[in-house]
């Protein structure tokens, strides 16, 4: 299994420590707009404080790298949480919705299995009922099973291999 980096990795390999905390990130964060993100504040925990690796808000960035774009210290803030969410999930703190998402990509190759509702609205935008994925190549589904059980997916995660 791969292993996460530590908490000093990542505050140095992302420049965390350079943050002046101007809140340019938090003033151009769709999720802070409709989550309890405060990027801003995420930062200085993660420079400062290792309990930032059981912050809910570390789970509420969807990596649009709109702050990280506009940083003007130039630090890799998305770079920094994805890999905080790393030490997190190796040390089993995820949240329970995001198990259940691995579970069901363990299961059908997909974070969002198709359903009837989804071929329909495929069907009528003249696409396939399927997507070109292991949902029209069922047999290829045992490949990507073997993938995530290779990188210890599963354990990581706490679902199914
Ligand atoms: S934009 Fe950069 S320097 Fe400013 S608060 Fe955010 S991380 Fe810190
Ligand atoms: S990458 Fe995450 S933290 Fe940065 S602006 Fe987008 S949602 Fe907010």
């Amino acid at each position: 299994m791969a292993g996460a980096p530590s908490i000093e990795e990542v505050i140095e390999d992302f420049n965390v420590l350079k943050c002046m905390q101007c809140g340019v990130c938090s003033g151009s964060c769709p999720s802070g707009r409709q989550a309890s993100l405060n990027v801003r504040r995420l930062v200085r925990k993660i420079g400062r404080d290792h309990a930032a690796i059981s912050d809910e808000s570390l789970w509420m960035c969807t990596t649009c790298y709109n702050c990280q774009e506009r940083c003007p210290r130039g630090i890799a803030i998305v770079d920094a949480i994805l890999a905080v969410r790393s030490i997190a999930a190796h040390e089993g703190l995820i949240l329970e919705r995001h198990r259940q998402v691995a579970n069901l990509l363990q299961e059908h190759g997909h974070a969002v299995p198709i359903d009837d509702a989804h071929k329909e609205k495929r069907m009528q935008l003249g696409l396939n009922s399927l997507p070109s994925t292991v949902h029209s190549h069922p047999d290829d589904l045992k490949d990507v099973k073997l993938l995530l059980a290779s990188c210890g997916f599963g354990d990581i995660t706490g679902g199914k291999e």
